[in-house]
């Protein structure tokens, strides 16, 4: 099993230098695509790459300079920025390369599908946890997730105690807690 998900990684591997940008690169744009406002940031990335900090910055300033990212000063916090995907960025994640490995699961029978999803995401947790890392789940299947919360517009975050969108609650966080 763990012979063929290196393989897979492999293979993988090979698609991930593309249209001009290396595989750490690849990854900060997903990331900053899929992450909510509490972690598009610096160490949000870091968290969820595993990397150092010079890494994380040698990334962000190189998306900065191809115009795929931006920084914003974060309204939470006088010191910090957020990042964000510029529309050149969007655009680019349109081509993203694993959309090869997206068309190459849909053409398997769904129930193959979604038995390989469960058996991937419950390693990968299984993992994460081993090596003591944030799952960086999404926020809806989040135990301080408050589905249509009175004060909220519509849902709340209990712990950061924030308002939620519905937009917010398919995003990943980085004080996400599975229910
Ligand atoms: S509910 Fe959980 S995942 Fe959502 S913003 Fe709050 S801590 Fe993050």
């Amino acid at each position: 099993m763990i012979d063929l998900l290196d393989r897979l990684a492999r293979v993988a591997g090979n698609d991930r230098n593309a249209l001009g940008l290396n595989p750490v690169q690849w990854e900060a744009l997903r990331f900053f695509a899929r992450a909510n406002r509490f972690s598009r940031n610096p160490s949000g990335l870091r968290q969820y790459l595993g990397v150092t900090k010079g890494t994380v910055s040698q990334t962000i300033i190189a998306l900065e300079n191809k115009g795929l990212l931006k920084k914003v000063p974060d309204p939470r916090d006088r010191r910090g920025v957020e990042v964000r995907l510029t529309a050149a960025g969007k655009k680019l994640l349109v081509d993203d390369p694993l959309n090869r490995w997206r068309a190459d699961l849909s053409a398997l029978p769904a129930a193959e599908r979604r038995s390989l999803e469960g058996a991937l995401e419950g390693l990968l947790k299984a993992a994460l946890n081993n090596r003591e890392r944030q799952p960086f789940g999404f926020c809806r299947d989040c135990v301080h997730f408050s589905k249509h919360h009175e004060a909220g517009e519509p849902h709340f975050c209990a712990l950061l105690e924030a308002p939620l969108s519905n937009d917010d609650s398919q995003l990943i966080c980085r004080e996400q807690t599975p229910a």
